[in-house]
């Protein structure tokens, strides 16, 4: 016979997202249950350890002294970040091949597809309000997009300038 466990609260993902609406839900004694389809919690924050024990993020690894609600989390958590650098040189991966490159290196049709889809990119940030994104404008309509579907959008068609911005 099954058993049912009555709960107030259900969350779907046990990404960050999840994870932290359930850290939040636990401090308020409200119950709760996150539902993840996958065999692990974290979400897009993923990291693999290589066989010689060094560990690679995967997923989200870069932390700005802008992102407020992460930076009160690892304090909250006691969790330590590590310095990284922004100036050198950039290098891609590209279909396996090492290139280095001041700008993208893609083809003249690549870099004006990356160009105009990150123009539209750049003016659509330009609209959330960052304190609370779902009282933009156009809030509910950004939200029912996906980021393929805003692609489509821009004409941004070309396979190399898609997994550019995929990564981002
Ligand atoms: C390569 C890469 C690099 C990144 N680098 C950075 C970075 O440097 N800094 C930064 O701030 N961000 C970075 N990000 C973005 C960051 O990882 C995400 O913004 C963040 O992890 C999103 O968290 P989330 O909880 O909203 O979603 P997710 O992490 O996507 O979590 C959603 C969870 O819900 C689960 N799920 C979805 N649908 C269902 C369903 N129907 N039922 C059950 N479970 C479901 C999924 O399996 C997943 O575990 C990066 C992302 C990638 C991919």
């Amino acid at each position: 016979m099954s058993s049912y466990q009555e709960v107030e609260v259900v969350i779907i993902g046990a990404g960050f997202a999840g994870l932290a609406a359930a850290f939040e839900l636990k401090k308020q004694n409200i119950s709760f249950v996150v539902l993840e389809a996958r065999n692990r919690p974290g979400g897009r924050v993923y990291s693999i350890k290589t066989a010689d024990g060094v560990t690679i993020d995967m997923g989200a690894q870069w932390i700005d002294k802008d992102h407020h609600r992460i930076n009160k989390l690892l304090s909250q958590f006691k969790l330590k970040t590590v310095s990284t650098f922004k100036k050198g040189k950039d290098i891609y991966n590209i279909n396996g091949k090492k290139v280095i490159s001041k700008k993208p290196p893609l083809s003249a049709p690549g870099l004006l597809d990356l160009f105009q889809a990150t123009t539209k990119l750049n003016k659509v940030s330009k609209q959330i309000n960052l304190n609370a994104p779902w009282c933009s404008l156009e809030a509910k309509k950004y939200d029912g997009q996906t980021m393929e579907q805003l692609l489509i959008k821009t004409r941004c068609i070309h396979q190399g300038a898609i997994g550019i911005i995929d990564f981002c």
